[in-house]
């Protein structure tokens, strides 16, 4: 009896788990209200072109302000999104603000990321199309980052919404690339136009052979189906001329800058003010 009582207590007084659940729910019932008040913000993180040092593009990141939790990352609120159906209104939310913020920085180009779950709506290609018609944003300027997790479906539905999105302009750009199973599979099966090599790979590039050589056969293999590479989280100037080295046509990092507010970007932009790529020349 007394084991049974244990194995009771066990499921019963779990505060831990109870805390658990409890935050979980109160941060979906914020994430809800910040929501619909418009309290998510868009970032901006420069791309810039490595053979002429300029900045070319900008990927928008979701920013969430918590009034009590401060910053809460995106990895946490992202996955709690999908989960509770909100995805949606968050994807559309940071589509428009992105579109509506960059309007006028033409010629550059924005990037979007779009998670497997928000892939996955049926209507996506509307969407984006509404919104761009809404915001008069040019969709040949617009890229839409997808991960390995969105093409996992059938795969004649999921080359049917890439074609649909690409009928509208729109690119198509397969991010985090290295870190899923198929990725050889998915170059052949799928209209990409650029891939962002995970930075995973580019952090161990000045310390191992192994993933200088896995850049390498990357950008080597990209190249040769038409595909654009961008590397991302390049930190160190190091990396910088590695990458100039392979033909790596771009790239995105805390060397160049990190995510910031609208504002900040712009001036950044006006002035073309990238310090690093002043002082490393290719
Ligand atoms: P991601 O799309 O691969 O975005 C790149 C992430 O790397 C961003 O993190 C960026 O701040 C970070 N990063 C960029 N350069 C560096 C660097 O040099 N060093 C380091 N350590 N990190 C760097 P963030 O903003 O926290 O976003 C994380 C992930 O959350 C994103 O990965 C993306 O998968 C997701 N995410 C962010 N914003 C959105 C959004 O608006 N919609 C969707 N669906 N997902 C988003
Ligand atoms: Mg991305
Ligand atoms: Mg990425
Ligand atoms: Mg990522």
């Amino acid at each position: 009896a007394a084991k049974a009582e244990g194995g009771n207590r066990a499921c019963f007084f779990e505060p831990a788990m109870d805390d658990k659940l409890r935050a979980r729910r109160s941060l979906e019932g914020d994430l809800r209200q910040a929501l619909a008040a418009g309290e998510l913000a868009v970032h901006f993180q420069p791309q810039v072109e490595l053979g002429n040092t300029r900045i070319i593009g900008a990927e928008a990141l979701v920013r969430w302000h918590h009034p009590e939790r401060g910053a809460v990352p995106p990895t946490d609120f992202i996955p709690l999104a999908e989960d509770t159906g909100l995805i949606g209104t968050l994807g559309e939310h940071v589509l428009r603000q992105a579109c509506l913020e960059a309007v006028g920085w033409a010629p550059l180009r924005i990037a979007v990321n779009v998670s497997p779950l928000q892939f996955r709506q049926r209507d996506l290609a509307e969407t984006f199309a509404r919104i761009l018609a809404e915001t008069g944003f040019d969709p040949r300027r617009l890229e839409v980052e997808i991960t390995e997790g969105a093409l996992l479906q059938d795969s004649e539905q999921t080359l049917e919404k890439l074609r649909r999105l690409k009928a509208l302009g729109v690119r198509i750009v397969l991010d985090d690339f290295g870190t899923g199973y198929s990725s050889l599979s998915y170059l052949r099966q799928f209209p990409f136009d650029k891939l962002k090599i995970d930075s995973g790979f580019v952090r161990g590039m000045d310390r191992s052979a192994e993933s200088a050589a896995i850049i390498r056969a990357v950008i080597g293999l990209s190249h040769s189906l038409g595909i654009r590479v961008n590397a991302e989280g390049v930190e160190t100037s190091g990396q910088l001329q590695a990458l100039r080295r392979e033909g790596c046509e771009e790239a995105q990092g805390y060397l160049f800058g990190r995510p910031m507010p609208p504002r900040e970007f712009a001036a950044l932009l006006r002035d073309q003010a990238v310090p690093t790529l002043a002082v490393a020349p290719a």
